[in-house]
């Protein structure tokens, strides 16, 4: 009796505190996917009917923030839960010599996860995360790592959930898309689907990344009719996309372990929105559309066709959400900012943070429901916008950082980050592998697409 007593508490302990425990974790992400181009985030257009069923299937939190507005901003600080000034990286669009890489001192999902006794393995279809001029350090915890493109990523994916597991050894893969990033060729039965765009900027080619960087430069103009043609081009990649990742959702339902699947973007996109000037792509803005991500988890300890709309969700509280529900308690020493969304206790929390750093700046902006507050890291300033009567962000009214509390929590976080930034930064040893030296000039290598 005391055997069958003890046996069920252990059952019942790990039920409440471990629901997921010893579960497969499936994450996969987007480049570049805006949220509102999502279903289960209030689209109409029924682009991505894929992660519409997995939102069906468990939680989606319809306020989630990337911290960072670039891959190489982005990525790092999920993986490590922490804000990217305590993360060691910089990416410099417009000064390639400046880049730092992940700092080996943070602590990374992947490692945690190794250390868990996982197998952990990423496909990547993004120049800037694997493959031959990848020396970021992004796949750090990694045991497999592997720069491919979507379709690969689709087929490698999908293989590797079909290998039969030893019980043991549970199965961590990433799965990174290039998606709507461009180029985005029109396809055969575009015109079709969308009309015929009255637009000089048409071209059978599509919406190409040297158009892209022409359109930012100034170099190209872009009429109505020629956003629009970006939009559809955008839309259709999106569906591509979604159509893929069904594919791997397909085999993920079709086995018999038990799966956490998590799906994400790295950060959105701006499609010519308007400013002081319309803006395409993204590199250091944190507008809106640029900042919101989708975030759709499901599994074991999730709740099934959820919406959390009671807080902000930031991509650093997956990892701590991960562990949470796998059962493995996060330790204060891999120092990781995010907090669990899920189990008990958890949940989305005030605001939400996100950086951007060149050379020259750091800057920042923190939100909570309603509001937005922008500000150079140095400057007293900062400018805050009323998002329920300004949801484009035209109209910013100046506020003191030091009075503003929003403002107050930003500059907290970036103070707190100073000692651990001072160690971070990369050695000469990192800058040499990077062929970089302090004061090297730009090396004159084209600016890679984030
Ligand atoms: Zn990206």
């Amino acid at each position: 009796v005391i055997l069958f007593w003890f046996a069920w508490l252990v059952g019942c302990r790990r039920s409440e505190q471990a629901p997921c425990a010893g579960c497969d974790v499936v994450w996969i992400t987007v480049d570049s996917l805006r949220a509102d181009r999502v279903g289960a985030y209030g689209a109409t257009s029924n682009l991505t009917p894929s992660v519409d069923a997995l939102a069906r299937r468990g939680t989606t939190f319809r306020t989630a923030i990337a911290q960072g507005p670039h891959t190489l901003v982005s990525v790092p600080t999920f993986f490590a839960s922490r804000y990217l000034h305590q993360t060691g990286m910089t990416f410099d669009l417009a000064a390639r010599q400046q880049y730092r890489r992940l700092s080996e001192n943070v602590t990374t999902l992947a490692e945690v996860l190794t250390a868990a006794k996982y197998e952990t393995v990423g496909y990547v279809a993004s120049p800037l995360l694997a493959g031959p001029g990848a020396r970021f350090g992004i796949e750090q915890g990694f045991s497999k790592w592997t720069g491919a493109s979507d379709p690969e990523v689709t087929k490698a994916g999908i293989e590797q959930l079909e290998e039969v597991r030893p019980e043991a050894s549970p199965l961590f893969l990433y799965l990174h898309y290039q998606g709507p990033q461009p180029d985005n060729p029109e396809r055969a039965d575009f015109e079709a689907r969308h009309g015929a765009f009255d637009t000089p900027i048409r071209s059978a080619r599509g919406a190409t990344a040297d158009l892209y960087m022409k359109i930012r430069e100034g170099n190209v103009a872009v009429d109505p009719a020629g956003w629009e043609w970006i939009r559809a081009l955008y839309d259709d990649a999106v569906q591509d996309t979604d159509a893929l990742v069904g594919q791997v959702l397909d085999a993920v339902s079709k086995r018999r372990r038990p799966t956490l699947v998590v799906f994400s973007s790295d950060h959105g996109e701006s499609l010519g929105e308007v400013r002081d000037r319309p803006y395409l792509g993204h590199n250091q803005a944190l507008w809106d559309e640029i900042v919101r991500v989708p975030l759709v988890m499901a599994g074991p300890g999730v709740q099934e066709n959820e919406v959390r709309s009671d807080g902000l969700a930031e991509l650093i509280d997956v990892a701590p959400t991960i562990a949470t529900l796998l059962g493995i308690a996060v330790e204060p020493a891999w120092k990781w900012e995010g907090r669990p969304l899920l189990g008990p206790g958890g949940g989305p929390g005030a605001y939400a943070i996100s950086t951007s750093r060149s050379s020259t700046d750091v800057h920042g902006i923190i939100r909570d429901l309603r509001a937005k507050v922008l500000a150079d890291r140095v400057a007293q300033e900062g400018q805050r916008f009323d998002l329920d009567a300004d949801p484009f962000e035209q109209s910013p009214m100046l506020v003191d950082m030091g009075v503003d509390p929003l403002g107050q929590v930003l500059h907290a976080s970036w103070a707190s980050s100073r000692i651990v930034e001072a160690q971070m930064f990369a050695s000469d040893e990192d800058r040499a592998v990077l062929g970089e030296t302090p004061t090297a000039a730009p090396t004159g290598e084209p600016t890679p697409q984030n």
